[in-house]
């Protein structure tokens, strides 16, 4: 069993991928997904789209090839745990997740920077996903971002293409992240990360790490429908 949802995947928008919405979400539709997410990366990344795309989502159908289309962004965090977009643009979004991404403005240099970073996002509570949280570019305390995690109720990603063409040396970090999570019991959240259309709904490796690490299938925020919207509050 493959979760039904995928909230990670980028476009041509931002800059360095390769699919368009309606390419990604024609994949969507071929693996059987219930709900993709559109989720480009924020600004501060180069190349990506500026603010005024993020607040034109609003153009997305709610449904296209019989997959519901949600409206995300993959957000910058700042050192001081602020990201790259304002209240007036993440309000009108279904989801906020964010990340640290090299080149983005990113000033943190040590794993205490790093952690202090991501923990004071979760304090946002529009922000609901911390993605590639493993990255070991950016070194976090995991047991901190766990605990923060369970604390408040911020999901933590594990990125399937950090176990397969992103950021190498990702998985041991996932793997203990993954286990960290299914102690404290610390939502999770499974993306593709595609760049290309073909890359959506790709879950398998993800998937099977979070199992192998005693993660519950309830604990899978992105497991289905119902789950996601349930964990984003959104009213079907
Ligand atoms: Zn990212
Ligand atoms: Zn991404």
């Amino acid at each position: 069993m493959l979760p039904k949802v995928d909230l990670h995947t980028h476009t041509i928008a931002s800059g360095h991928a390769f699919g368009t919405v309606n390419e990604n979400v024609m994949e969507a539709a071929a693996k059987g997904l219930e709900v993709i997410g559109i989720s480009d990366h924020g600004p501060a990344v180069p190349g990506a789209p500026n603010i005024v795309y993020f607040s034109c989502l609003g153009f997305l159908p709610r449904t296209l090839h019989g997959v519901t289309v949600l409206r995300g962004v993959e957000a910058n965090i700042f050192h001081d745990g602020s990201i790259d977009l304002d209240e007036r643009q993440l309000e009108r979004l279904d989801y906020v997740m964010a990340g640290l991404h090299g080149e983005a403005g990113y000033a943190g240099a040590t794993a205490n920077d790093h952690t202090r970073a991501i923990i004071a996002a979760m304090g946002n509570p529009r922000i609901r996903i911390i993605t590639h949280p493993g990255n070991p570019r950016f070194p976090a305390h995991l047991e901190e971002l766990a605990r923060a995690a369970a604390d408040t109720g911020t999901a933590l990603e594990l990125n399937n293409s950090s176990l397969t063409c992103a950021r190498p040396g990702s998985s041991p970090r996932c793997h203990e992240l993954a286990r960290l999570c299914a102690r404290f019991g610390a939502p999770v959240a499974i993306g593709s990360d595609a760049h290309i259309p073909q890359a959506v709904g790709v879950l398998d490796a993800a998937l099977e790490m979070a199992l192998e690490a005693g993660l519950s299938w309830e604990q899978i925020v992105t497991r289905d429908r119902d789950a996601i919207f349930d964990f984003l509050r959104i009213t079907p």
